[in-house]
Formats: C-alpha cells, structure tokens, sequence
C-alpha cells in the first residue's frame, strides 16, 4: 500500500509500504476513505520534535473495516468506522471514568495517512456509524477523530455552562471546534481571539459572538474591556505556547477556569497568579472515544457539522503540498483523500 513518510523536517512523501495485517486477535484492519493533517503532525514536520529516522505519520482517520481479529466482537466487515488518534479497550479503570485517552494499554498508529491502518484493541477503540454515511457527512465524521473531540474537551474541562462568557484562543481547527462546541453548550458569550480573517468568518458560523485580534498583553486587556474589567468564565486553550496559555490564564475571571487542550511545548505555568485569582486548569489529551457516541449522535443529526473546519480537499498522492499548505497557514484543516 502507499503511506505517508516524513522523511525528514520539511520532507514529507508517500512511499509503497508492506500492506498492514492483522498481529494480534484484537486487531482490525481498516481501508482509510479519508485522512488529515493536524497541527500537531507539523511539530515533527518543522523539526520541533525530532524525527530521528523516516517514519510513517497521522492520526486521524475514518474508513470501512476491511479485516478483523477472530476476537473482534463490536465492528463488523463492512462497517463505516471512525477511530480515535489514540487505541484504548474502554474497559480498564481510566476509560471507565472518562480517560480513555490515559487507557492503562494505550497506544499509537503506526500511521493514518495511509490507504490501510492497523487498529490494535479495535473493540475499544473504533465505533461504527448508525449506517453508511453520504460522501458530505464524511468530514464530519472525520473530525470526531480529533479536533472536534478536542474542541469539545477543551469546553467541558473549562466547565462551560449555559449563559457563561467564553474566550477561546487558538484559530486552529481545534479552536473553532472549541467555539462550536461552546455554542453547543450554550455559552451565552463566545469571544474568538483571530486576526485571520477567514478563521473569524468561520469562528462566527460556529458560534462567535465576538472576535479579538489582539494578542498577548494587548488581547488580555480587550478581554478585560469587554467583561467590565472582570474576564472570562471559562476559557479555552487550544494552542500550547507559553505564551498562549499566559494570555488564557489572564483572560478568565477569578474562580475561572482554563480548559487546555494544546499540546504543550516550553510553558511555565503561572502558579502564583493562579493562585492568586482562584484560576483552575484542567485539561489534556482528549479521551476522543468517551466523546464519540454523543458526538457522532450529534452529527449524525445534523446539529453539528464541524467538517466546515476542512477548507482543502487533497488526493492523498498530494499529501506533501498538504503539508505546505498547513505549514504555511493557507489552509486551517487539509482533508485527505485515500
Ligand atoms: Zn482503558
């Protein structure tokens, strides 16, 4: 089959692989339909973290179960399944209480943007949809497997309530999720922090009510002019920088809390001022799978429909422009094809 391998920074292809087989009962083969690349892929892909050989790369994909493990009871040949970034059995103490992302046997892809994935655990790890999807619900679906989860975490470890002021800072795809999954919620204020124009049209279709283009010590001081000098109620971090979270902390009211979602790259958490304002944190890597029966009902439905966030539509053999154009901020989300 063809894989995608980052190579090196900034050097990504897709190259013939062994096609992946079944190694363990539990497994189960899937033929990916469609792929994508998330923000966090272009930590390795910039060099941030290291890429010490060539390897295949992705975490995020939906597809039709092409071959299971004889002790493969919940998805069948056939089916229309979407998979968490992360495996779990959804049985272990962790995954009973929410963390399925924490599953005392989790694990990793060997790599998703792929035409065929090996999915160990498949019981506890893909869930097929109510029926097979139309070609326009697939990037919906797609979007359970990653960013629209984490949106969604981010806005339930913030504790967003109905009527509640939100700031949500990240324009990513994870950010706008976060600001739809607020809406969903019912945040009565949802204040987006993007200085791009077309992630703050898309901010607004998602639930924006209002937009901040300032960063930093200047973003802080406009959310503090919006809320009569007082901050949010609950505010979304889904970016990851230090200074990303700084302004997330700054930005909620005393008794607040910061939902954060963005994988974390050189932070020093301000304890002193959190400790000083009443300023929880809480957060982390999304247990995507506790998440995706209600959100796949959700979608399902037609209430939710967080495929907006993919404004590129690429074959698969063009995943390295994908990359690019990711990098470079042209696109917010690129949907891959297989
Ligand atoms: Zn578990």
């Amino acid at each position: 089959m063809r894989a995608t391998i980052l190579n090196a920074p900034y050097d990504i292809s897709l190259q013939e692989v062994p096609d992946p087989v079944i190694e363990a009962p539990t497994d189960a083969i899937v033929k990916v339909v469609a792929s994508c690349v998330c923000g966090s892929d272009l930590w390795s892909y910039r060099g941030v973290n290291k890429v010490p050989e060539p390897r295949q790369i992705g975490h995020e994909f939906v597809g039709i179960v092409h071959e299971v493990g004889a002790d493969v009871k919940s998805v069948r040949v056939g089916e229309f399944v979407v998979g968490p970034f992360f495996y779990s059995d959804n049985t272990c103490p962790n995954c009973r209480a929410g963390f399925t992302s924490v599953c005392v046997n989790v694990g990793g892809y060997t790599g998703c943007q792929a035409e065929y994935v090996r999915v160990p655990l498949a019981d506890g790890t893909l869930l097929a949809t109510p029926d097979f999807p139309s070609p326009e619900q697939v990037p919906d679906l797609l979007t359970l497997s990653d960013v629209m989860a984490t949106g969604w975490h981010a806005a339930v470890s913030a504790g967003v309530k109905p009527g509640m002021t939100v700031v949500v800072v990240g324009d990513g795809a994870v950010g706008l999720c976060g600001v739809l999954a607020a809406s969903e919620l019912g945040a009565g204020r949802i204040i987006a922090m993007s200085r791009h124009a077309a992630r703050q049209e898309l901010a607004r279709q998602f639930g924006a009510t209002d937009i901040v283009v300032e960063r930093g010590d200047d973003g802080v001081a406009a959310i503090h002019d919006m809320t009569s000098g007082i901050g949010a109620d609950a505010t979304l971090e889904c970016v990851g920088t230090d200074a990303s979270m700084r302004q997330a902390i700054a930005s909620t009211r005393a008794g607040g809390t910061v939902g954060f979602v963005g994988v974390p790259h050189g932070i020093k958490v301000p304890v002193g001022e959190m400790f000083t304002r009443n300023v929880g944190l809480v957060g982390g890597a999304a247990p995507v799978r506790y998440y995706l029966p209600g959100l796949m009902q959700r979608v399902w439905a037609g209430k939710l429909q967080p495929g907006k966030v993919f404004d590129l539509t690429l074959p698969l053999s063009e995943v390295a422009e994908a990359y690019k154009a990711m990098d470079e901020r042209r696109a917010i989300k690129v949907l891959l094809e297989s």
